[in-house]
């Protein structure tokens, strides 16, 4: 598979709104609260003429290929904040709206213990190609958007999910709050949240926030000087409408709504 190939299949024909969606899908934009959503890994979906990179059906809706029930949880607490909301809407394997552009895990050729086939020796015309419909368009409406919100004030948090096995190792957080600079902010957050008996919740587990690893918290948050939060619920929590409707309704309440 080579970027001449893929772009002249004829699956490229197929209707751009359900094989070719806009990279963006943005909930409430005119939201009144202080808090801005980010759901970056929402979608597991690659255009047919990916031929799903060369993995199964069941591999792709993995933990690999999306953040099982994040973007459910992001929906939930959209509403309940009265927050915009922006949903990415192409799977993490084509290009991740985490990762700096041209960073080895910006388009993996290995997720976990899985090869990704149709990312190996890609042309950087395939490359550009997935940096300019679904990387940019994403990144350029959050800009946007915070642009025009500028003389408000802003929090931004990110939802994702993380799988309770990694690399055979079993995970004992049911979530992370991860920050950098808003240590102040996450720690707050975490003292709610310990509240409640038997919640098992951790500073910067089960990742850390890094430049090189991470996309919205240094460029949308603290390159603008907000706060700026990433929230990892084990997706084991999230798999069933109760488990997301829990923790929207847990989270909206841990939120502080200014820094
Ligand atoms: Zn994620």
């Amino acid at each position: 598979m080579n970027a001449s190939a893929m772009g002249t299949s004829p699956a490229s024909a197929s209707p751009p709104g359900l094989d070719w969606p806009p990279a963006v899908e943005i909930v409430n934009e005119a939201g009144a609260s202080p808090f801005v959503l980010l759901c970056e890994h929402a979608s597991c979906h690659i255009p047919a003429e990916y031929g799903r990179l060369g993995l199964s059906e069941s591999e792709v809706r993995r933990h690999i290929g999306w953040d099982i029930g994040a973007a459910e949880v992001a929906r939930g607490l959209a509403a309940r904040l009265d927050a915009p909301l922006f949903l990415g809407t192409y799977s993490r394997l084509l290009i991740d709206l985490n990762r700096p552009v041209g960073e080895p895990s910006s388009i993996p050729v290995r997720s976990e213990a899985t090869d990704i086939p149709g990312n190996i020796d890609l042309s950087p015309e395939e490359r550009q190609r997935r940096v300019e419909r679904m990387f940019l368009p994403f990144h350029d409406a959050v800009a946007r958007h915070l642009d025009q919100r500028a003389d408000r004030p802003t929090l931004l948090v990110t939802i994702h999910s993380f799988t309770p096995v990694y690399h055979g190792v079993a995970r004992p957080w049911h979530a992370g709050i991860l920050f950098d600079r808003s240590k102040a902010y996450g720690e707050r957050i975490l003292a709610r949240l310990g509240r409640e008996a038997g919640l098992v919740v951790a500073a910067n587990e089960p990742y850390q926030i890094a430049a090189d690893g991470d996309y919205a918290i240094p460029i949308h948050g603290e390159a603008r000087g907000h706060e700026a939060i990433l929230i990892e619920i084990r997706h084991d929590e999230i798999s069933d409408p109760a488990g997301v409707e829990a923790w929207a309704r847990r989270l909206a309440a841990a939120l502080p709504d200014h820094p």
